[in-house]
């Protein structure tokens, strides 16, 4: 913290000790009022930029009524967003929670409880994927198996095979009498933006159906708009029977949904799950409001251009300096540029220069900007990249 003051925040994050103050469109402003481009979002959570009006207005509306009821209660919110979520994707039924690790954690539950309720109690493990994020419990830390998230916390939860990224014949390798599912993110977010292929996921589909698993898409980070389709899935013409979304969908309101089909939430029944905050009022405005804007044909073909242009002022700006960037990656706005650097301090000097990404993995540059995005963002984007490389 700035003037030598002791902050009392448990010391779990390595954070910068800018504090932001406001935020208006892509753009956040720090105390002394520095202005920042923001192609973080919060982590891919402001969708619509910041303050956008409709959420806003839908939110001031909703206080104004009343903030929290409880799950006891049935309201017309979370029915209409519920009936929202299953009228355009494969799904039957949703589950509201508050974040993205929730979200995942219910699909997990749904796995054990499907094989359950189908007299297959034994079936409870999961393959997930080298490289993943699905959050920071205990089942999904365990999931991912990664040691920098795991580390302190051992022993693992028992139930998860972790296996290499795009390896079909692994996952076959891995699936024995006990396999209950499996979870994958279809494109990794924390792993450094990695792509599955089309080819890899319908197999790892066909081998679910050949052997009675479900399958669950983690899209907290890759749904909702990012890859120009409003979930991930329908661009990768494959259709999951569970997934988690969260980040996006809410635009800043902490918000979670677990959505699935009828027959893989068969074994969920009531009083099994639940969640005393997930869907309420105030956080189905926003749910809503997000709905009203994003799941529109042309807002997604927008997402779709200003994507393509995006990747093409990327690709040119690896040209002009092929010695620093080795790599641009990724999907829609869902962007990764390896760069031949330092990671952190390179998207600190971004940062200094008035850009803010986000890094994964060891050297990539993570792009998440608001979907709200113009051409003349972009721009300004590339702008300070180059700057920022000419000064390393
Ligand atoms: C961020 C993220 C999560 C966890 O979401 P939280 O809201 O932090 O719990 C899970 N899965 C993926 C793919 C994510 O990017």
């Amino acid at each position: 913290m700035e003037n030598g003051q002791k902050s009392n925040v448990m010391k779990v994050y390595s954070r910068s000790p800018i504090e932001m103050k406001r935020g208006e469109g892509v753009y956040l402003y720090d105390k002394n009022n520095k202005k920042y481009l923001d192609f973080a979002a919060g982590i891919a959570v402001n969708s619509l930029g910041h303050g956008h009006p409709h959420l806003i207005n839908a939110l001031k509306k909703q206080m104004d009524e009343v903030i929290h009821v409880s799950n006891m209660y049935t309201f017309a919110g979370q029915e209409k967003m519920a009936k929202r979520l299953a009228d355009i994707s494969f799904a039957d039924y949703v589950f509201f929670c508050s974040t993205g690790v929730e979200s995942v954690e219910t699909g997990l539950k749904m796995m054990r409880a499907y094989h359950d309720e189908t007299g297959n109690a034994n079936k409870y493990r999961v393959i997930t994927i080298e490289g993943a994020f699905h959050g920071r419990s205990m089942a999904t830390i365990s999931a991912s198996a990664k040691e920098s998230c795991l580390k302190g916390y051992l022993p693992a939860m028992d139930g998860f095979d972790n296996v290499p990224f795009n390896d079909i014949e692994a996952v076959k390798n891995a699936i024995c009498d006990d396999t209950a599912g499996i979870l994958l993110e279809p494109v990794q977010g924390e792993g450094g933006i990695r792509v599955n292929s089309k080819e890899y996921l319908s197999e790892v589909r066909k081998i679910c159906d050949e052997n009675g698993l479900l399958l669950m898409f983690d899209e907290v980070q890759c749904g909702i708009g990012r890859l120009g389709k409003f979930f991930a899935y329908e661009y990768f013409g494959v259709v999951p029977d569970i997934i988690s979304i969260a980040k996006g969908i809410g635009a800043g309101f902490p918000l979670g949904c677990c959505l699935a089909t009828a027959n893989a939430c068969s074994g969920m029944k009531a009083g099994s799950h639940g969640s005393t905050f997930g869907g309420n009022p105030l956080a189905m405005a926003a749910g809503n409001a997000v709905l009203d804007i994003i799941n529109q044909h042309e807002f997604l073909g927008h997402v779709q251009g200003i994507s393509d242009f995006f990747r093409q002022e990327l690709d040119a700006l690896q040209n002009r300096h092929p010695e620093f960037i080795f790599d641009v990656r990724g999907l829609g706005l869902m962007l990764g540029v390896r760069v031949n650097t330092e990671i952190r301090e390179f998207v600190g000097k971004l940062r200094e220069n008035g850009l803010l990404t986000v890094p994964a993995g060891t050297d990539i540059v993570r792009i998440l900007p608001p979907l709200t995005i113009t051409k003349e963002d972009v721009k300004e984007a590339i702008d300070i990249f180059e700057k920022t490389i000419q000064e390393s």
